[in-house]
């Protein structure tokens, strides 16, 4: 006689399982939005990188780089292009349930428009704006002026912002301050 075989039952895993085990892969989704941002300065790009991550499913549904000098564009920022894509991808138009991670701070614009047109509720950053600030970008005077308005917002919201890996984030801003070719990002 055969033996019965164990045949378990398929389930769908639990939105707070994924979403678990989201939280234990969370440096891996930086260090992808990271070697984006060291991308981005080969290609001649600013030195940013941001994905979406899908917190339903785990995948990365969107990836960005700076593309402010190459499109001419100054709304072309990392977390921008990243949301671009996701939606995409995803013929979505609202990133609900989604995760950012973006290998620096966002900026006011990008904050604001994560969370409040797109809906995500999680940011994860690597570099700071002081960072971003001492390679001669300007968000600490943009964060001056509606930077805490902005972070209020994010609270009200429920929502986090918070650091990761910053150390592996300064690679590409050591390449950007390094680069002699590149295209200044503010010509005036
Ligand atoms: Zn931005």
């Amino acid at each position: 006689m055969n033996e019965r075989e164990t045949v378990r039952p398929k389930r769908k895993a639990k939105f707070s399982e994924v979403f678990w085990r989201h939280e234990a892969q969370r440096k891996t989704y930086m260090r992808q939005a990271i070697a984006l941002s060291i991308k981005s300065v080969d290609e001649g790009g600013g030195p940013f990188g941001a994905v979406v991550v899908d917190l339903n499913t785990g995948e990365v549904i969107g990836r960005g780089k700076n593309r402010v000098t190459l499109y001419h564009d100054p709304s072309a920022h990392g977390e921008i292009e990243a949301i671009r894509d996701a939606c995409k991808n995803t013929e979505r138009n609202d990133l609900v349930n989604c995760a950012l991670y973006t290998s620096a701070e966002p900026c006011p614009g990008c904050l604001t428009e994560s969370l409040f047109n797109a809906g995500i509720k999680r940011i994860y950053y690597g570099n700071s704006v002081a960072n971003a600030s001492a390679i001669g970008f300007a968000d600490d005077k943009n964060w001056a002026l509606i930077g805490t308005t902005a972070k209020k917002m994010l609270k009200q919201a429920n929502g986090s912002l918070r650091q990761l890996l910053r150390g592996e984030a300064q690679i590409a801003f050591e390449d950007w301050k390094l680069k002699l070719d590149k295209e200044e990002y503010y010509k005036s």
